[in-house]
């Protein structure tokens, strides 16, 4: 199903855990391992996405550390296309490069191979995670997929945390879908 119910909506957003208090006070967690476990809820999911990105002659899915590449890779294999992991600095093999973001306190970076479009230039890619909280992750890894030279074609998240402002920057870059609004 290429749009959800507003009932289907609601079965998906009751199947993710809210944690409070984790990875520090005052931040609720949204935990999607209850969504994974349940196989009517993540398949339901799986199908849409599917039946979304289907027609869109994507070229390849790039998931972002950790949880963009569950619902990333699986995208990937029933698209029938690759798929390409950004990753947190210092974990990736080969040649990389890197992109550095601000975090409410401090920095952190995200990096991708060099050749992870296999030099592909105008490659479309669908850029995926689990939740868009300030942007400044996903900012950072749409950069890294226009300097390898690909084309972002959609950025998807399951989750959007609507009282933030993240999706704003990021729908500069290429249009943003997001599965859930909270
Ligand atoms: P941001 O860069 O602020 O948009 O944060 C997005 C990244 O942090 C994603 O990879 C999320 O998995 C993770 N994240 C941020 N806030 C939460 C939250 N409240 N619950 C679960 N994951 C979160």
């Amino acid at each position: 199903m290429k749009e959800l119910t507003t009932e289907q909506k609601t079965f998906l957003l009751d199947s993710i855990r809210d944690v409070e208090n984790f990875p520090k006070p005052g931040i609720v967690f949204k935990d999607i391992t209850t969504l994974l476990n349940n196989k009517i809820a993540y398949g339901m999911l799986m199908n849409h996405l599917e039946a979304r990105y289907k027609e869109m002659e994507l070229d390849y899915i790039a998931g972002i550390d950790s949880r963009g590449f569950i619902f990333g890779a699986a995208l990937a294999t029933r698209l029938g296309i690759g798929f390409v992991p950004i990753r947190k600095k210092g974990k990736l093999p080969s040649t990389t490069i890197c992109e550095k973001y601000e975090l409410e306190y401090g920095f952190d970076e995200v990096e991708i191979h060099l050749d992870a479009f296999e030099g592909k230039v105008g490659a479309r890619v669908l850029l995926i995670d689990d939740l868009i909280a300030t942007g400044g992750t996903a900012n950072a890894s749409a950069k890294l997929i226009h300097d390898t030279k690909a084309k972002l074609v959609e950025s998807c998240f399951i989750i959007h945390l609507s009282f933030l402002d993240g999706q704003e920057k990021l729908k500069k870059l290429a249009p943003v879908y997001s599965v859930l609004d909270i």
